[in-house]
């Protein structure tokens, strides 16, 4: 006979985690099923690479303001800040902050612009409305630029979500202030999933939904039944349709999967035996560099002599790495580090590129919304027949975060508890 448990989840990244953390301290029985072989999904902490744990996925803590403070400060989590951003003018590194004094302003200023003009049309992208309000692509100020460097192209973004999501950040520190969590990001699902049941290995394949409940299916034919079933799977995943609705979802939650695209994201991370970025920046820009953004990930730790340092790149720059051989495309981040750093002969004693565009369980590192999906967050959000519950980053404001992954998980455990 097959255990019917009160509430199952979908996948054991932060989303997952946190909602059967919190279900399961109201009293509730709670099973996770998660596809692959380890638990944290976008979060994967590394130790074999270099005498400080890397991330090859989820990494920063951005801004003062994320909702994973709260699970940091409970446990006495230890963090360091990401200093400055340094970038070369004439032969020296300077603050990026100083050299962008008016940043707030330029931001707050399009806001209000925007506010003038009126918002973008449906299904308009970010390009073509900056363009209407008189700015090429060549004028955006940092702030813009950054959510480019983080995601995609303003030319594939929805207008409409991004002008949200200025007014959204235009009071925060966002872009400004990153801290790392020592010991990694995966200190933090440690604390969430003690005394959880957790299935590793298990890939969801079919979902029997109605009002009696549940039944959820896996690959090797196990099925397990729950009251409640919370979904965390990212929508890029979901568009596969590889996993079955029985019966089928409604359109408008097909439509709203279907609205997100695939930010390329790239990492190149190199181990040198010396300090290489300056000691006063955390993380340096070098605009036209393939990686462009490179940043430090063993400054709490002193027992690493040298640098770990992390380059990364999207969109087409991401694109460009992607389609070389791995090979070539370390080599080509060395060579612009190299030239960034104006020192030509550094080896690195370790070298490791990676990307998410291949792994079956995300496709890709996290979404952008495409023109017209203003409405998907939201609507991905929305459970169904109080039986089916959307958790997950996808579902946040806050869609390509770890605390956006955070707060949703602990969103979705509050409405499932407040239906059962
Ligand atoms: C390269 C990269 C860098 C990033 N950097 C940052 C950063 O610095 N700061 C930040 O805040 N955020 C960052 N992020 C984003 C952040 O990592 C994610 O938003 C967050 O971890 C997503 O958590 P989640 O629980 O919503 O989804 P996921 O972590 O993707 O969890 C979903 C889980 O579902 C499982 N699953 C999928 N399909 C099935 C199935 N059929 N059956 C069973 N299980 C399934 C998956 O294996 C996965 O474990 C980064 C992400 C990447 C990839």
């Amino acid at each position: 006979m097959v255990t019917k448990w009160d509430v199952i989840v979908i996948g054991a990244g932060m989303a997952g985690l946190k909602a059967a953390h919190d279900i399961q301290q109201a009293g509730k029985s709670v099973l996770v099923l998660e596809a692959k072989n380890r638990i944290g999904g976008r979060i994967h902490t590394v130790h074999d690479f270099a005498p400080v744990p890397i991330e090859l996925g989820g990494e920063l803590i951005h801004t003062e303001q994320a909702d994973t403070w709260e699970l940091v400060h409970a446990h006495n989590i230890a963090t360091y800040q990401q200093n400055e951003i340094g970038i070369m003018r004439g032969d020296k590194w300077v603050s990026l902050a100083q050299d962008n004094q008016d940043e707030d302003t330029v931001l707050h200023q399009l806001v209000n612009k925007a506010q003038k003009v009126g918002m973008p049309k449906a299904n308009e992208t970010m390009e073509n409305y900056l363009l209407r309000l008189g700015m090429t692509s060549h004028d955006y100020p940092f702030s813009f630029r950054i959510i480019e460097y983080d995601t995609e192209l303003f030319n594939r973004w929805d207008a409409q979500t991004l002008v949200q999501m200025a007014e959204d950040y235009a009071d925060t520190d966002y872009g400004k202030t990153d801290y790392h969590v020592i010991g990694g990001q995966e200190t933090l699902l440690n604390v969430l999933k003690t005394g959880l049941t957790i299935q590793l290995n298990a890939i969801v394949k079919q979902i029997n939904w109605g009002k009696h409940g549940v039944t959820v299916k896996t690959e090797s034919g196990i099925q397990y039944a729950s009251q409640h079933l919370i979904l965390t799977i990212p929508p890029l995943v979901l568009q596969k349709r590889d996993i079955q609705f029985v019966p089928d979802l409604p359109k408008r939650k097909w439509q709203a999967i279907d609205s997100f695209g695939r930010s390329d994201i790239v990492k190149v991370i190199f181990h040198f035996n010396k300090r290489l970025l300056p000691d006063s920046f955390g993380s340096i820009l070098d605009e036209g560099g393939l990686p462009p953004i490179w940043w430090r990930s063993n400054n709490a730790y002193p027992e690493c002599e040298g640098d770990v340092l992390v380059g990364w790149a999207s969109a087409d720059n991401a694109r460009q790495l992607i389609a070389m051989s791995e090979s070539d495309a370390i080599q080509t981040a060395l060579d612009s580090l190299r030239k960034a750093l104006r020192q030509d002969t550094i080896i690195p004693t370790q070298a490791r590129l990676h990307h998410w565009n291949d792994d079956p369980f995300a496709c890709g590192a996290y979404p952008y919304i495409k023109p017209g999906g203003g409405f998907a967050i939201v609507e991905l959000a929305e459970p169904l027949q109080k039986v089916l519950f959307w958790a997950g980053a996808a579902t946040s404001a806050d869609f390509s975060t770890v605390h956006g992954a955070y707060a949703s998980g602990k969103r979705v455990a509050q409405e499932v508890l407040q239906k059962g």
